[in-house]
């Protein structure tokens, strides 16, 4: 079996063996790290309970990254909170998620902004293709900027967010791929979502195609066997 070192090699191979070569890269869970932004909004949540229940704010705060579920609401249950308190912490979180200060709380998946330079500096271009939406683009382009990921300039880089929030994930990504494949050849993506590398995997079958071994969202969907996976981007 390969080692990460040589697939993420082999693919950067790919990218400089022709001109005009493209690689997607998705960014929650995959380029960045959304364990922070969850911790963050869970402290706050557990500051507004600390009057009404000082138990179960105790609980919340002691919440760390490593059992943290994808899910809110499943961590909270799987800490012996509640139903109730489970939904609510679901809409308080709900509310600050997907808002731009919120993101600049997450960090990178070690790796990723010497990999994505170095597609660009072999001659390919970067696309982060994202589910967040347009209304997060600001914060989004901070915290790529943060952590020193490749300028999304529209050149080496480009950032391609949902135009509305409430398009499925898939949907929009399956859309997207059909304008990014007239741009240039996709010879690689990397996903930490089974149904979305699957995406990619039966639209561009002769790339390379890496799943972060992060966390995704429990849907029951086996991974093609041609897809490489990775726990991060360190060569
Ligand atoms: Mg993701």
């Amino acid at each position: 079996m390969s080692s990460q070192k040589e697939l993420l090699d082999a693919l950067l191979d790919d990218v400089a063996a022709r001109p005009n070569t493209i690689v997607v890269f998705d960014l929650d869970d995959t380029l960045f790290s959304t364990a922070d932004r969850h911790l963050r909004i869970l402290g706050e949540f557990a500051a507004r309970l600390e009057t009404l229940d000082a138990r179960a704010a105790g609980i919340l705060r002691g919440i760390t990254r490593e059992n943290l579920r994808y899910a809110i609401a499943d961590t909270a249950k799987a800490h012996g909170l509640d139903d109730r308190l489970a939904k609510d912490l679901r809409d308080f979180w709900f509310a600050r998620f997907f808002k731009n200060p919120y993101l600049l709380e997450d960090t990178i998946i070690p790796g990723g902004p010497a990999y994505a330079a170095e597609v660009i500096k072999r001659g390919g271009r970067a696309f982060y293709m994202t589910g967040r939406d347009e209304g997060m683009r600001e914060g989004t382009e901070a915290s790529l900027l943060r952590h020193a990921f490749p300028e999304p300039d529209g050149k080496g880089a480009t950032l391609v967010l949902k135009p509305r929030f409430d398009t499925p994930d898939f949907a929009f990504k399956n859309e997207a791929l059909h304008k990014i494949a007239e741009l240039g050849a996709v010879v690689g993506s990397f996903e930490n979502e089974p149904a979305h590398v699957n995406l990619f995997v039966e639209r561009f079958p002769k790339g390379r195609h890496f799943l972060l071994e992060t966390k995704h969202s429990g849907k029951p969907v086996t991974p093609h066997a041609s897809v490489l996976r990775i726990k991060d981007f360190r060569r």
